[in-house]
């Protein structure tokens, strides 16, 4: 389905960033991926990309650092014959209720998980539109939509990276770039895992479908938006959360 062309994903070594590598090498295309360490995936990735005739390469980096991101999104531009697809992906939780919550874990928050987009983003928008293609996808989250008690700093992240999206998939649409978000509810990762059996039953108590997501029900949707199949599709949130939120 993306046989030839070239993906860059930020947080690729685990969770749903994880799945979404190995959907995007099983469906032929190349991968960057951009992280604070490799993981422990980079030998799987690199024979699955063998095997489908694609590379896989693995970038250090923090995302919240903007020279350092900067460069390292130059470098593989230069390396690379274009970027068809970008997916910000990278994220992290700092929870806690507002009265008790620093800032640093609001700001972490929302450099980690919003501001890396603007970054990234602006690089590889200004190099897709001038090739007439390309697709972005950023992973929100329903909470971005609907709010949560306890998470202050990560939906207003999630949100803005909704406003980012819609946005930017105004001023790129003109020249062929699509712009889309996906909004998870609750998926098995280690983000997830932190929670005890308890907060388990009450959060799928509230989801219709009654069970938690698998990160590769995220890798499916952020494919099909990577694809040509979604070729009339921008600006576009997309939930995955078992009806959760509808
Ligand atoms: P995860 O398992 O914690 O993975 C997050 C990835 O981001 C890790 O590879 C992590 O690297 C990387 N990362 C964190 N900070 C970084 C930084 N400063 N620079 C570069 N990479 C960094 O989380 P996940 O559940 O897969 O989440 C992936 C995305 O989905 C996030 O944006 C999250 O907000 C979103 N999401 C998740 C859920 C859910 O229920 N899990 C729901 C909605 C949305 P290290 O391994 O080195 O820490």
């Amino acid at each position: 389905m993306l046989q030839g062309q070239t993906a860059l994903i930020t947080g690729g070594s685990r969770g749903i960033g994880r799945e979404i590598v190995l959907k995007l090498l099983h469906n032929g295309a190349s991968v960057y991926y951009i992280d604070l360490s490799p993981g422990e995936s980079l030998e799987e990735y690199q024979q699955l990309a063998e095997q489908h005739g694609a590379t896989v390469v693995y970038k250090e980096g923090n995302v919240a650092d903007e020279p350092t991101i900067t460069a390292v999104v130059e470098e593989i531009i230069s390396e690379v014959d274009g970027i068809d697809i970008l997916i910000n992906n990278a994220g992290i939780t700092r929870d806690g209720l507002i009265f008790r919550m620093s800032s640093k874990d609001w700001n972490d928050v929302l450099n980690i998980n919003l501001n890396s987009a603007f970054y990234i983003s602006k690089v590889v928008a200004n190099h897709m539109i001038k090739r007439r293609a390309g697709s972005i996808i950023n992973i929100a989250s329903i909470v971005g939509v609907i709010g949560n008690a306890g998470q202050t700093n990560y939906s207003a992240s999630k949100a803005g990276m909704i406003g980012l999206t819609k946005s930017l998939a105004r001023e790129v649409a003109g020249r062929n770039v699509r712009v889309n978000a996906v909004a998870p509810g609750f998926i098995d990762t280690v983000m997830t895992q932190k929670l005890n059996e308890e907060q388990r039953k009450a959060l799928t108590q509230q989801i219709p479908m009654g069970r938690i997501g698998e990160p590769e029900e995220v890798a499916k949707v952020v494919l099909f938006l990577a694809s040509d199949l979604a070729s009339y599709l921008t600006g576009q949130v997309i939930h995955i959360t078992g009806g959760m939120g509808m």
